[in-house]
């Protein structure tokens, strides 16, 4: 019989006067207050992973590149100081360079810190053990992008990400270590002497007075006007001023999907259910940290030509980019909103009368129909999304203070106009680019930096992305439960091959896989449900847990519809393959 032996971990070398790269990085992490870092580890940075804890940092080891990438970005989103990403060099730093990417694109801040191979032979080509020219890689895809070859470097450059990531429009940041560098030996006298505090890492960016005056008269003499809140008002923190701002002009809001519940969803001037009149009515638009992009037409289709913009933003750059903005306010959306706030008593609005209520008539019209529809779904058997939705809803509705992440097609579109926040930063989703794959890791990241309970809810190809991941929730023994909406497929479960060979269809995937044997290889709580009942039960009881669980949900394989609410999307001439 073999004796039990133990390993001892690795250990960075030790020198009694001396430290190294890797030291020197860990320590300038913890100084700047970074209290988390997401990453997998392998040549070059273990020891580097080793000595981050050792600094008291958590370190969140994952079993992909792409979901510590998202943990990270939901991190950056949630606290608003740079979410950490640790990747090895090549593949694994590409894999996690999608999620810096994505990360860019949603103005999330966070850092990606990788170790790369040493440069020499990486320059000539000459064939090195994962050798990639990351930093050039990884340039055009980031907000900024850094290498380090020296360890006297190090605390100038983290503290130069940490500034690209968080000021002005937030972002990712690469920053890449040669590996010489990490492990590069210096005198600790003389690189404790490197350590600086850096003074206002995100300076307040207060709007021009003239700026705020010119939007101040369009919203002031506006008859039918909508303040329209993005997820960038959602990161700035504003809903104290954006409430204050609503109760005292009287003035609706319409809320983006990551930006419901900065104001009640179902407050009385929420105009959440009333898109298509906003857009084709109002007079003047406010949007409040949101872009003119494709999720809103890039301010065309149903939008009317004569609506006017006021945009209120950090990025100059984002001006006119689809229409032209009539009142453009440029500055951090705090200081805009408060001097906003502040010239409100030297105007008078002239707001329609009809303008709210036809809204709220609206509004009620619609929620009576949604109930129907939530009702009729109600003894479908198997259930169908509505189906789930109506169970799920009066519990989340029970518990309000439960961070939702939420993406696939169907689901997250259906789960979005169900499920109401009242909450602020409790919604994170697909985001801009409409991605699926950032489920385990965005229910990981909020879970570390917030403390507070996680549902996501997949659809079950988006799950299949990330689901390895969910062992990472086991093992950092987090309040997540996952939701599993199993249609069998993308989109649905009835995706028909044309050749007739036997092989499943593209869009197929398995309706009969019981995604709760993997919650139980994990050890976590799992349940597999086939009535409403069962998953509000289910549902309420992970929750309440505090502790990792999955629940598969049984749905109908044709319950959704291909590509959701963005079918229209596609190329018409394949919309014929999928039913
Ligand atoms: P949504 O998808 O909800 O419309 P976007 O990510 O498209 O949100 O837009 C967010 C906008 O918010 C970006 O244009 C970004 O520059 C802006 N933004 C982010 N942080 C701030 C801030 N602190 N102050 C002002 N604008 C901000
Ligand atoms: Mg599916």
């Amino acid at each position: 019989m073999a004796t039990t032996t133990t390993t001892t971990p690795p250990q960075a070398p030790s020198y009694p006067n001396q430290v190294t790269g890797m030291y020197i990085l860990a320590r300038a992490l913890r100084l700047l207050g970074i209290d988390a870092m997401y990453g997998l580890v392998g040549i070059p940075v273990t020891d580097f992973a080793y000595l981050v804890q050792e600094e008291g940092i958590r370190f969140v080891g994952f079993r992909h590149e792409q979901q510590a990438g998202m943990a990270a970005a939901t991190h950056g989103y949630l606290t608003r100081t740079p979410g950490v990403l640790l990747t090895v060099s090549s593949l694994g730093f590409l894999n996690g360079l999608t999620a810096t990417a994505n990360a860019t694109v949603n103005c999330y801040p966070m850092i990606q810190i990788s170790g790369s191979s040493e440069r020499e032979p990486i320059d000539l080509n000459q064939g090195n053990y994962e050798a990639l020219d990351q930093l050039s890689i990884a340039k055009p895809l980031v907000k900024a992008a850094y290498r380090v070859n020296r360890p006297e470097d190090i605390p100038t450059a983290l503290v130069r990400a940490y500034r690209s990531a968080i000021s002005g429009r937030p972002g990712g940041v690469y920053l890449d270590i040669t590996t010489p560098c990490l492990g590069a030996v210096m005198d600790k006298a003389e690189a404790d002497k490197l350590f600086f505090t850096p003074v206002d890492m995100c300076p307040s960016m207060p709007p021009a007075p003239e700026a705020v005056d010119r939007a101040m008269e369009l919203i002031a003499g506006a008859k039918k006007p909508v303040i329209l809140i993005g997820k960038g008002a959602a990161y700035a923190c504003v809903e104290g001023q954006l409430k204050e701002l609503v109760e005292k002009t009287g003035i609706p809001y319409l809320p983006m999907s990551m930006a419901k519940g900065v104001l009640p969803d179902g407050g009385p001037l929420s105009a959440l259910s009333c898109r298509s009149t906003v857009m084709s009515q109002a007079d003047v638009v406010v949007l409040a940290g949101a872009r003119l992009n494709w999720l809103l037409s890039r301010g065309h289709g149903k939008w009317s030509p004569d609506t006017k913009f006021v945009q209120l933003d950090i990025a100059p750059e984002e001006i006119d980019c689809n229409r032209p903005i009539a009142a453009p306010v440029i500055g951090d959306l705090t200081s805009i909103l408060n001097a906003m706030i502040e010239r409100l008593p030297d105007y008078k609005m002239s707001m329609d009368p009809q303008w709210v209520p036809s809204l709220q008539a609206e509004t009620k019209t619609k929620a009576v129909k949604f109930a129907e529809r939530l009702d009729a779904a109600k003894s479908a058997s198997p259930m169908n999304h509505w189906t789930a939705l109506g169970a799920i809803k009066p519990v989340m509705d029970a518990n309000p203070d439960v961070i939702l992440v939420n993406e696939g097609a169907n689901t997250l579109d259906d789960t979005r106009d169900t499920l109401e926040m009242t909450m602020p930063r409790h919604r994170i989703d697909c985001a801009t680019w409409a991605i699926m794959g950032m489920g385990m890791g965005s229910a990981i990241g909020a879970a570390v930096a917030t403390g507070k309970s996680v549902v996501a809810i997949e659809g079950d190809s988006a799950f299949g992305f990330s689901g390895m991941d969910f062992s990472t929730i086991c093992r950092f023994k987090l309040p997540v439960t996952v939701v599993i909406f199993n249609n069998g497929g993308i989109y649905n479960g009835i995706g028909v091959n044309l050749s007739n060979n036997g092989d499943p269809a593209p869009t197929t995937l398995d309706v009969n896989a019981r995604y709760d044997k993997l919650g139980e290889a994990f050890g976590a709580k799992s349940y597999y449900v086939t009535t409403p009942e069962e998953l509000s039960a289910a549902l309420t009881e992970a929750i309440a847990s505090k502790a990792p669980a999955m629940i598969d949900v049984q749905l109908a394989a044709d319950s959704g519809k291909e590509s959701g609410h963005i079918g229209y999307l596609n190329p018409e001439s394949l919309q014929h393959i999928t039913v």
